[in-house]
């Protein structure tokens, strides 16, 4: 079998997606995501510049092989523009194996290590008493996880704390960076109200979450994480920046808090020190972010050594494709945690058939050959690309902050 033709897709049925599609000539085609939330384009040409006219003519067969010649062969490693590209290219051929096999590709993983895959959705509110509604809500659908978030009083909402995050047509996403405003100070004593007030009303019979957005340093983390013991969250997520992985000694030396992040890292070089320190609980990366399945599989079969546990990225710009892949590494791999699942839009969904399923806080990875994820073309093409942006934070006095 040959790689024939690769092409590159970008759409937007609410959120703008990159879809790779690799050819091959004997009829099969595998699908892979490839998306970067803000910085699409980016990812758009380092495919059709720089990695299709090295592939063609190649056997898709060789996933490693081509793993090694896109990571190692580009001189230029990780990043995320950089392993979004390989990411795209390896869930299609893991598509075009797994298909050529006629098995789902989690049995090329190994076969089931679980019946079912436990997803957490969110809830954010203007207050405590709208979080609390949203909470019993999401309980009543069947969530058993539910990650919380709250507006601080005297502020405006702020990204995952207004209740239109995960609604359709992009939430807070705008043509050009809205720019939030952040204060620790009214932040850390309201969050422990908002659990005590959950633990309340809801009970101690389901996992708590809550997600910092890397706003805290690490002694402000630490004060968190002792605030929040009583209630006994499942986990903290992003509470500092990780680029200095030493920050979340600091942050273990105060709390039993158990701590999550990783979404914005790349490959295990971007977790080494947090995973063989066994400063975190929980590592984050996705598929579409973190080279693929392969480069997934290397990060959660090193994170399994060191008991932590799996926790993919899953926001509505984790398109369906990398969805698909994170279900079945998270059906098949030992140290499964908890997947992160915000739904998408009825028409992303058209856009991309699929063979997962979801049902009341479990998903499914579905019995259809390959990772069980196709894209219509013609749907996408009533989609164009639209600009969007994350927004930005500042502090009140101006400053730039991280969120
Ligand atoms: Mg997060």
């Amino acid at each position: 079998m040959k790689i024939t033709d690769i092409k590159v897709i970008v759409a937007s049925p609410g959120r703008n997606f990159v879809t790779v599609k690799v050819v091959t000539d004997e009829g099969l085609y595998g699908i892979g995501d490839a998306t970067v939330n803000g910085r699409e384009k980016a990812v758009v040409a380092y495919l059709q510049d720089h990695v299709a006219p090295c592939l063609i003519g190649r056997d898709p067969g060789r996933i490693e092989d081509i793993w090694q010649y896109l990571y190692k062969g580009a001189y230029w490693r990780r990043g995320p523009i950089t392993m979004a590209a390989i990411a795209g290219i390896d869930m299609a051929l893991w598509d075009i194996k797994a298909k050529a096999a006629i098995m789902p590709l989690y049995q090329l993983l190994g076969g089931r290590s679980r019946e079912r895959v436990m997803v957490y959705k969110h809830v954010g509110g203007l207050d405590i008493a709208e979080v609390v509604d949203g909470v019993q809500a999401l309980r009543e659908q069947g969530l058993d996880a539910i990650r919380a978030q709250v507006s601080i009083p005297g502020l405006p909402p702020i990204y995952g704390t207004g209740p239109s995050t995960d609604q359709a047509a992009g939430g807070m996403v705008q043509a050009l960076p809205t720019e939030e405003v952040w204060a620790t100070h009214k932040y850390l004593p309201l969050v422990p109200k908002l659990f005590e007030a959950l633990r309340d009303n809801v009970g101690w019979d389901v996992h708590l979450l809550h997600d910092v957005h890397h706003r805290l340093t690490p002694i402000e983390a630490a004060r968190l994480g002792k605030d929040l013991e009583p209630f006994r969250l499942f986990w903290l997520e992003d509470a500092i920046p990780a680029e200095l992985q030493d920050g979340f000694r600091i942050i273990r030396q105060h709390t039993t808090q158990p701590l999550a992040v990783g979404e914005i890292f790349n490959t295990v070089w971007d977790c080494q020190q947090l995973i063989s320190e066994q400063l975190i609980d929980y590592i984050r990366v996705t598929s579409v972010h973190a080279g693929g399945v392969t480069g997934l599989k290397k990060i959660f079969d090193f994170a399994s050594i060191y008991h932590v546990r799996s926790a993919c990225h899953g926001p509505m710009d984790v398109s369906p494709v990398a969805m698909g892949c994170n279900i079945h590494v998270d059906v098949a791999i030992p140290n499964f945690g908890i997947q992160e699942y915000s739904g998408y839009t009825e028409a992303t969904h058209d856009m991309f058939p699929c063979a997962w399923s979801y049902e009341r806080g479990y998903l499914q990875p579905g019995e259809a050959p390959g990772h069980g994820v196709d894209i219509d073309e013609a749907v996408a093409e009533k989609y164009p690309y639209a600009p969007a942006y994350l927004p930005v934070a500042r502090l009140e006095d101006g400053t730039l902050t991280s969120w």
